[in-house]
């Protein structure tokens, strides 16, 4: 078999896919005035998200995230997953979602397949989770989670945005949080997106601050497993969780660049922040495996180096529901 390498020798072994450009939050750095739609709402068939999984899976990927947008506003999200779980290869099916209805809908998430939750939660205050959200659901989206444990998902993980507010407040409700849970929390810098850019420049903290705290208080660093995504972890021996940070800004935060997009339009993104994508939805519509992975291994000729968020350029990207955060 072989794997995809890119023009500086990259591996990758891990496929984020995106489902869908609708969501029904309205996160403050990400969909402040809530989903407006643009274009058709023609996103990939579950027969042709699986399409796209087989290709990849034939170079080896064995890793797969379904994202958006919000995932679960899609029906069909089950069947997508089992879809997914049964391409031969592919050990590890994710899922990053906004914990909406979780509670009612791991059940048979796990049972399709799901293997990897990632849970979206900025704040463990009520208030603050509504106001960066639009939604007072904090407590469900906890049970959600804490459901998700009990049902046995072997890896569970809560994702948040790194905002200056977060600092601000400190991370012991976090610690708190992972005493008794096995969960990693990832905190990841605020990125700066085309529609973003005053908010960015207002509540954008460097990935520092959350390291200091951590450090300070006795985390100890942890090494990485070969399909890690580049979150830094730290450990403490009080809590059985881990706390982390994953940092665009940091310097080669792109060097280890292991993950290749799909867009719910079909389209390749090779850089989150990229310009423009290559088409693969033509080669979707039939079982026609080579000449997609010819179109990927060849399009992949043109992966840049890194990203230019330094520069203040996000690509196209005017936000991440768009293309699949
Ligand atoms: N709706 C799902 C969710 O929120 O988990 C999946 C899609 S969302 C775009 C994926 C992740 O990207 C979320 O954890 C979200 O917090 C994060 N995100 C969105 N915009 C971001 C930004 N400008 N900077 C950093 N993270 C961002
Ligand atoms: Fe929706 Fe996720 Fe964006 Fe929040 S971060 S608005 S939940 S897509």
């Amino acid at each position: 078999m072989q794997s995809l390498v890119d023009g500086f020798g990259r591996r990758f072994h891990y496929l984020r896919l995106s489902l869908t450009e609708v969501c029904n939050f309205r996160c403050t750095y990400c969909l402040p005035d809530g989903y407006r739609k643009s274009g058709s709402m023609n996103f990939l068939t579950p027969q042709e998200a699986e399409r796209v999984v087989r290709a990849f899976a034939g170079f080896g990927v064995g890793k797969v995230r379904l994202t958006g947008g919000e995932p679960s506003v899609r029906r069909d999200l089950s069947e997508i997953i089992a879809r997914t779980a049964q391409v031969p290869g592919v050990g590890k099916v994710c899922i990053t979602t906004n914990g909406w209805n979780l509670e009612r809908q791991i059940a048979p998430w796990r049972e399709a397949g799901l293997t990897n939750l990632n849970v979206s939660i900025d704040s463990l205050d009520r208030e603050t989770f509504r106001q960066i959200t639009g939604h007072d659901r904090l407590a469900s989206v906890v049970r959600g989670l804490d459901r998700a444990l009990a049902l046995g998902v072997p890896t569970v993980k809560v994702n948040g945005v790194l905002l200056r507010e977060s600092v601000d407040a400190g991370f012991d409700a976090f610690a708190d949080f992972v005493r008794d849970r096995p969960i990693a929390v990832r905190f990841i810098e605020l990125m700066r997106t085309g529609d973003n850019a005053e908010y960015f420049a207002a509540h954008h903290a460097p990935g520092r601050r959350l390291t200091d705290w951590l450090e300070a208080r006795g985390w100890a660093r942890r090494e990485r497993a070969f399909d890690d995504g580049p979150a830094i972890e730290f450990t403490h021996p009080d809590h059985a969780g881990r706390i982390g940070l994953i940092a665009p800004y940091a310097p080669s935060f792109c060097d280890g660049c292991n993950r290749l997009r799909v867009t719910a339009r079909g389209q390749l993104r090779l850089c989150l922040f990229g310009e423009l994508g290559v088409d693969l939805r033509d080669l979707l519509q039939a079982d026609a495996t080579e000449a997609l992975q010819a179109r990927i291994r060849q399009a992949l000729v043109g992966k840049p180096a890194g990203h230019r968020l330094h520069e203040a350029d996000s690509g196209d990207t005017r936000q991440l529901a768009q293309f699949g955060g």
